[in-house]
């Protein structure tokens, strides 16, 4: 059921944006999801994580899924008027996450960890979204939980891409998300019409290296190969 303030505008713009989520849910699904699974192993290889390192006392890692960050729909970089996800399509997103949750229960939790380099006791809490069998929200996920990834997971794509970046983008900014949600947002239909086409090439061009590159080095995934 839609909201009553629910106009065409925003139920188009809503098919598009979780159309976007949608495909780079399926990159995650059939690349990178071992990545977030092992998190805890994947930020090991960062260069500060020797001195960050840590043992896991209680609840399950939280990887980038914290408190707040399904909710955060900023679009960084855009123009001030632009800056955010359309008012229209945040509130449609958020009446059907309200009945996605209805059907699948709550997420949410805690975690703590114990700081190696001076004992400290961390303590944390999930998204609300977050469950142990992942993300409850599909194709209802925020502009935060599709435009991040972290550096060796992009390292790793980058070097499937034999070092151009131009498919993979900045790392707070993978695939220049932002733009694509930017023009969702306010473009006329035919402009988000081309974007969500562009998008679409954009990534079975970057599901093509992949294949291409774990083919060649008879691989079953990236995350076997670097981790
Ligand atoms: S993107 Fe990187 S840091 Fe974030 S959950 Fe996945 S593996 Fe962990
Ligand atoms: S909405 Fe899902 S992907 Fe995004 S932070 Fe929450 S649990 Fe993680």
């Amino acid at each position: 059921m839609l909201a009553d303030n629910f106009s065409d505008n925003d139920a188009w713009r809503l098919t598009a944006y979780k159309e976007l989520v949608s495909l780079v849910n399926s990159l995650f699904s059939n690349f990178l999801g071992d990545y977030c699974c092992n998190c805890q192993s994947v930020i090991g290889r960062l260069p500060e994580a020797e001195n960050e390192a840590f043992e896991l006392l209680e609840g399950v890692y939280p990887g980038c899924c914290h408190r707040g960050a399904g909710d955060i729909f900023r679009l960084e970089g855009e123009s001030s008027e632009r800056a955010s996800l359309a008012p229209g399509i945040v509130v449609a997103l958020q009446n059907e996450r309200r009945q996605k949750m209805q059907l699948s229960g709550t997420g949410g939790g805690t975690y703590s960890f114990r700081r190696h380099r001076d004992g400290a006791l961390v303590k944390g809490a999930h998204c609300c979204y977050f469950a142990e069998q992942g993300c409850l929200l599909g194709n209802l996920k925020g502009p935060l939980c599709i435009n991040f990834i972290c550096p060796p997971m992009r390292s790793d794509l980058l070097v499937v891409c034999a070092g151009d970046d131009c498919l993979v983008g900045p790392e707070h900014d993978f695939m220049f998300i932002y733009r694509s949600l930017a023009i969702i947002s306010y473009d006329c239909r035919d402009e988000v019409e081309r974007e969500i086409l562009l998008f679409r090439r954009k990534l079975q061009a970057l599901e093509d290296k992949c294949r291409a590159f774990l083919i060649e080095r008879q691989a079953q995934s990236l995350y076997s190969l670097y981790n």
